[in-house]
């Protein structure tokens, strides 16, 4: 699909397609991190990093049955909490983070996790991808998540040509409305892990394909 120089109006229509094509396809997408309050997402979020939402979800059951709460992350003996996260990976670095970002809650926010993104990325461990996943998925207030399926398919829809995720982030909000960024960023990953995927995109089987610039069926 060989196209002039698009207009941003043009790119916004597009985008508007895509989203609506995305939807019929995963009219139910959502976080597939199983959590119950925004604590829960938070901590389930920083164990995600480099490592399956499938394995977190394995680990964090256990984990929750032994700490409740920020109060109780915040005190914890950090080789205990290793034992138990230690099969996500990293986890003396995760750990950690989960031992400090607790503190920053106990310690300034009331042991409740803030609703703002100024205030979630001041927590220690916290950066804007993880503040995103607690916005979108626990406090329904829009959030774009750039992680590795988004950088990929972002560009490949030609939405951005940027790497750093955070110019992705800004690019996505220029030509997406509002109100679908979080629905946008959870049906983005079903359709990275499913179709666009990283080494082979499934295009002949892709329902945003007449929207992609990079559509391999048009070679
Ligand atoms: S058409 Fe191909 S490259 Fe474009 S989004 Fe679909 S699978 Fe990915």
């Amino acid at each position: 699909m060989k196209r002039k120089r698009e207009t941003k109006e043009e790119r916004k229509r597009r985008a508007a397609s895509v989203v609506r094509a995305l939807r019929n396809r995963y009219p139910d997408a959502t976080t597939a991190l199983t959590f119950s309050n925004p604590f829960e997402l938070l901590v389930a979020t920083v164990l995600a990093a480099q490592c399956t939402d499938k394995k977190v979800n394995e680990v964090t059951p256990v984990l929750f049955r032994k700490y409740k709460g920020p109060g109780e992350f915040a005190r914890a003996r950090r080789p205990s909490l290793e034992k138990i996260i230690k099969p996500t990976g990293f986890f003396r670095n995760k750990s950690r983070n989960l031992v400090a970002l607790s503190k920053d809650i106990v310690e300034k926010h009331g042991a409740v996790v803030p609703d703002k993104m100024e205030d979630l990325v001041a927590l220690r461990g916290v950066g804007r991808k993880t503040a995103n996943v607690v916005l979108a998925g626990a406090y329904d207030t829009p959030g774009i998540i750039v992680d590795t399926h988004m950088i990929r398919i972002a560009n490949r829809l030609r939405f951005t040509r940027e790497k750093d995720p955070v110019k992705i982030e800004h690019d996505l909000m220029d030509v997406l409305s509002r109100k679908v960024w979080s629905d946008f960023s959870f049906m983005i990953v079903l359709h990275g892990r499913e179709v666009c995927k990283a080494r082979k995109p499934l295009c002949h089987i892709c329902n945003i394909e007449k929207w992609c610039p990079s559509s391999e069926l048009e070679s």
